[in-house]
């Protein structure tokens, strides 16, 4: 048995079968040394590897001939062609014969450098060699690892995923029914694909830097989605211990549901409103169950990046309809697409752009494109008489975006008046304070918004430099920072000033630790994932805001975020009873 401990990303305990998944990624593999005896063995595993892979290829190439066109079957006849090419072949064992080690890792190092070395080019045809040359490599590398690639789409039986990483599209396509967990080598608690994992209440530990590379095909794993542990092969003792905890995290679950109907309101009576992120419609039984009062984070931009769906104005129609009715005049906070940076639309973007994160993202991707952009704003317009919609801008860095994008929604109202459509009269519209300009300009912003909501996932990423998606900065990404905290009380009393509402929709919202703080900052209403409402909700109705605020005041003062975050834990052990501090 080993026990490794990642970060914890989506609640819940589950045990079962790996599966590993290296497709989109295969990771660095280890290299060790071998000595003069195993080489000829090492050079049979080689070539048993290609023969293999021929073989396989060979059977693929035949079914594209015959089941798609010519066109499509040539690639896998050039793949054909470089895997029994014997300058590849010999490459890879000069490699091997200079290094002496792993012929797994000789692979892995050639296609590496020569994927890398291709990708730079500047013609084309090389870069989409290098594509080819990394899906040879990996079919040989497979092969070396008794990996069976699979596609997630189609998977034979429960399993818990390994992966180096998860593309949001790859979590949407899987067969989630047969997905009990998933465990992935990088990641952060606000990547995305953390967050899918979340909406489909999947239990997740990301950023388990040597999960792929430990953990093999079909070892038993119990994973601790909450604590963020992954016990590999347990033994008795660790299974009767997963059982016991299984009950209680059940238990508790039930309990938090009583919750449901009772108010967010503290103890001298503040009342706070407590809001559900979503991703897709379907999330809204959670929504309800967990008690939220509203959506205070529609994420529309999956629709797009769901394969195979046509998200044109009628499939989006479609969407907000169900969720607004399902939500039965609960206010529901359509956030305009957030294309871009870890979610590229391949269609319309370039997979090599150089700083996807600072570039072509979330407003300045629809500013871009009125006619992509219009088409949303009619479909939100006109589904607004099924209920009560909210549209917000994401990642606002100026209030120029604002007033484009205003122009816009008045072209989209009278596009839909010319077409006899009718929709709602009054349409609040937000801004996402998320960049660090856009939350040091808040006054400015007020003016132009009729409420905010703070992603604190992007403006901790962006106002800290740290990569949300990189597990080995994530120490650093923390909301006690006392620059996000400026940046909060700035934003929240902006909003005050100009007698709007203060929201906030990124993780900090349901991170328990930091309740009683943001209560004491002053922030209207709360937006979460479904499940963390009831946790948050209890801290709520057990403080005081004079106690909250006296808190807040100390943490603006703190210097550093380690003192601040000693602050916070130092809070959580005297007010938040054990039992709740799982996140
Ligand atoms: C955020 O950045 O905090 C946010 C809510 O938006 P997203 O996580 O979708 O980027
Ligand atoms: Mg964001």
């Amino acid at each position: 048995m080993e026990k490794f401990t990642g970060i914890p990303a989506s609640l819940g305990f589950i045990s079962g079968k790996a599966f590993l998944y290296l497709e989109n990624n295969f990771p660095e593999i280890l290299r060790a040394d071998i000595s003069p005896e195993q080489v000829p063995d090492e050079i049979r595993r080689l070539d048993n590897a290609i023969r293999q892979a021929t073989a396989e290829l060979t059977i693929i190439h035949e079914r594209a001939l015959q089941e798609t066109s010519k066109e499509q079957a040539d690639i896998f006849n050039a793949h054909l062609l470089m895997l029994n090419d014997p300058i590849f072949r010999d490459q890879l064992l000069d490699r091997f014969r200079e290094n002496q080690v792993n012929i797994e890792w000789v692979v892995w190092d050639v296609a590496r450098e020569m994927t890398q070395k291709m990708m730079s080019s500047p013609d084309p045809l090389f870069r989409e060699r290098a594509v080819d040359i990394n899906d040879v490599s990996k079919r040989v590398l497979h092969e070396l690892l008794s990996i069976k690639p699979g596609s997630l789409a189609e998977l034979q039986e429960d399993v818990i995923i390994v992966a180096n990483d998860l593309l949001p599209s790859e979590i949407l396509s899987m067969d989630r029914k047969r997905v009990r967990g998933i465990v992935m080598d990088s990641g952060s608690r606000t990547s995305h694909t953390a967050i899918l994992a979340r909406a489909f209440n999947i239990p997740a530990v990301v950023g388990l830097a040597l999960g792929t590379r430990v953990i093999k095909d079909g070892d038993t794993l119990i994973v601790n989605g909450s604590t963020g542990e992954v016990f590999v092969n347990p033994g008795k003792k660790e299974l009767s211990e997963f059982k016991k905890a299984t009950m209680v995290y059940h238990r508790r679950q039930e309990e938090f549901l009583s919750l449901r109907d009772l108010p967010a309101e503290t103890r001298d009576g503040a009342r706070i409103t407590m809001n559900a992120n979503i991703e897709i419609p379907e999330e809204t039984t959670q929504v309800l169950q967990y008690g939220a009062e509203g959506i205070g984070l529609y994420r529309s931009e999956f629709i797009f990046l769901t394969p195979g769906q046509a998200a044109g104005e009628e499939q989006q129609y479609h969407s907000y309809t169900q969720v607004l009715k399902a939500m039965k005049k609960r206010p529901v906070t359509i956030r305009t697409v957030d294309i871009g940076g870890d979610k590229v639309l391949p269609d319309f973007q370039s997979p090599d752009e150089k700083n996807p994160l600072l570039g072509w993202r979330a407003i300045r991707f629809s500013l871009a494109l009125p006619e992509l952009f219009k088409t949303q704003l009619r479909a939100i317009l006109r589904s607004s008489v099924n209920g009560t919609v909210k549209i917000m801008f994401p990642l606002i860095s100026g209030i120029e975006e604002i007033e484009q994008a205003l122009v816009f929604l008045d072209e989209a109202r009278d596009e839909c008046r010319a077409a006899g459509q009718t929709f709602a009269e009054h349409i609040d519209v937000g801004t996402m304070i998320e960049v660090p300009s856009a939350a040091i300009t808040a006054d400015i912003l007020a003016e132009k918004s009729d409420f905010f909501s703070v992603g604190t996932n992007d403006l901790i990423q962006y106002s800290l430099a740290v990569d949300r998606g990189n597990e080995r900065v994530n120490y650093l990404a923390t909301p006690a920072h006392p620059a996000i905290l400026r940046f909060l009380k700035h934003t929240i009393d902006a909003a005050h000033q100009r007698g709007i509402k203060a929201a906030m929709c990124g993780e900090m919202a349901g991170d328990l630790k930091s309740t009683a703080l943001l209560l004491g900052l002053g922030l209207d209403e709360f937006s979460m994932a479904p499940q963390s409402i009831p946790r948050v909700k209890q801290i709520i109705r057990s403080v005081n805001m004079a106690d909250c605020r006296k808190l807040a005041d100390e943490a603006l003062r703190g210097i550093s975020w380690k003192q601040n975050t000693r602050l916070m834990d130092e809070w959580m052990a005297q007010y938040c009873p054990v039992e709740l501090r799982v996140v």
